[in-house]
């Protein structure tokens, strides 16, 4: 496997002391990757600022002329919890950017799948302004231009970040070309995703939410993967997968109550990867969104990587897997199946 990974320490300067989406979730990153040796084995691509139409396929103009005024006078806020200072208009051009390079030496041919390691996350900016952490919809920008200019028809949407990713959702809500799956804790910020929200118009039934209860783990999120999103993604048959790939479900994140250990991360993401190679040549590309315990990210973008790569280090978990018990979820999966009408049956 060619791995391709982008990386531009300038995201680095978009940060705000004490604010839990701050530097130091990628500069610890990027030391964990340094210190391993994986880089030598990945292929790196340059991250370029992202061309003002990519972003306005999916952002209204008004919003990213505000976002850019805003920066230039030195910042301010998009909402109570989304800071803006001097350097998060570039920033965050360069935060889409990256996935978008990532994605292009995917679809060109030159790397099988690939990871942007990149901030401000993007999962909950609106069409109209920036929400939750998040400036530009990093993802969104980014099916819209594999559509665009490489002229893909249907791009399948992943996000198996701990919050909702509304923002996503919004975006291609009534849209069949790009099918949303997303996973996270409910009820939970930012209150959106529940069961019944499924996609409106031609896009009906093309948003798919599984709302998790407090306390799911390894098992559960597996098993909604393996009984809801594999039929999904079969009868979609996607010819890209994106990954919005938020570690703040790990057991020991500060922001949730979730129970997946890094070792559970690793399974979902080579269950999206066997699905990548079954519909779509293994072209899949992932992104980070959340995850704010700075000792578990590493590790978990580490293995991650090596997951992507098939590296035969394998998992990195000095944490293990969360103590006691783990909810049931399987009442809300066959709910779920019913819904988008996969039938009653648990197999799959
Ligand atoms: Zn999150």
């Amino acid at each position: 496997m060619t791995t391709v990974l982008a990386y531009d320490p300038f995201n680095l300067q978009h940060t705000y002391y004490g604010h839990p989406e701050n530097s130091g979730r990628l500069a610890g990153t990027w030391a964990r990757l340094q210190a391993d040796g994986i880089l030598a084995r990945l292929r790196r691509v340059e991250s370029q600022p992202a061309a003002i139409e990519a972003i306005t396929a999916v952002h209204s103009a008004e919003y990213v002329a505000a976002l850019e005024q805003m920066a230039a006078r030195g910042g301010g806020r998009v909402d109570p919890d989304t800071y803006v200072v001097g350097a998060t208009w570039q920033a965050s051009l360069l935060a889409a950017g990256g996935l978008l390079a990532v994605v292009d030496s995917v679809l060109n041919g030159k790397a099988d799948n690939g990871f942007a390691l990149v901030r401000p996350p993007g999962h909950h900016a609106r069409p109209h302004t920036g929400m939750g952490f998040c400036l530009l919809g990093n993802v969104a920008i980014t099916a819209r231009h594999a559509q665009k200019t490489h002229g893909l028809e249907r791009v399948l949407i992943v996000d198996f970040d701990v919050h909702h990713g509304n923002g996503t959702q919004e975006m291609f809500w009534d849209d069949p070309s790009v099918l949303v799956f997303n996973t996270h804790q409910f009820p939970y910020y930012p209150g959106s995703g529940s069961l019944d929200e499924t996609g409106a118009g031609p896009g009906q039934g093309y948003t798919v939410n599984l709302p998790l209860p407090p306390g799911v783990g390894d098992e559960g999120y597996l098993a909604a993967f393996q009984q809801v999103l594999a039929p999904v993604a079969r009868r979609f048959q996607p010819e890209l997968i994106l990954l919005s790939a938020g570690y703040d479900a790990h057991w020991m994140d500060p922001l949730a109550q979730e129970r997946l250990s890094v070792t559970g991360y690793a399974a979902l993401v080579e269950e999206v990867m066997g699905l990548a190679e079954e519909l779509c040549g293994g072209r899949l590309v992932t992104t980070l969104e959340g995850g704010y315990n700075l000792d578990v990210l590493p590790h978990c973008v580490l293995t991650t990587l090596r997951t992507l790569s098939e590296d035969p280090a394998g998992v990195s978990d000095p944490f293990g897997p969360a103590p006691g018990q783990e909810a049931d979820i399987s009442e809300l999966l066959a709910a779920a199946r019913r819904v988008h009408g996969l039938g009653d049956s648990r197999n799959r």
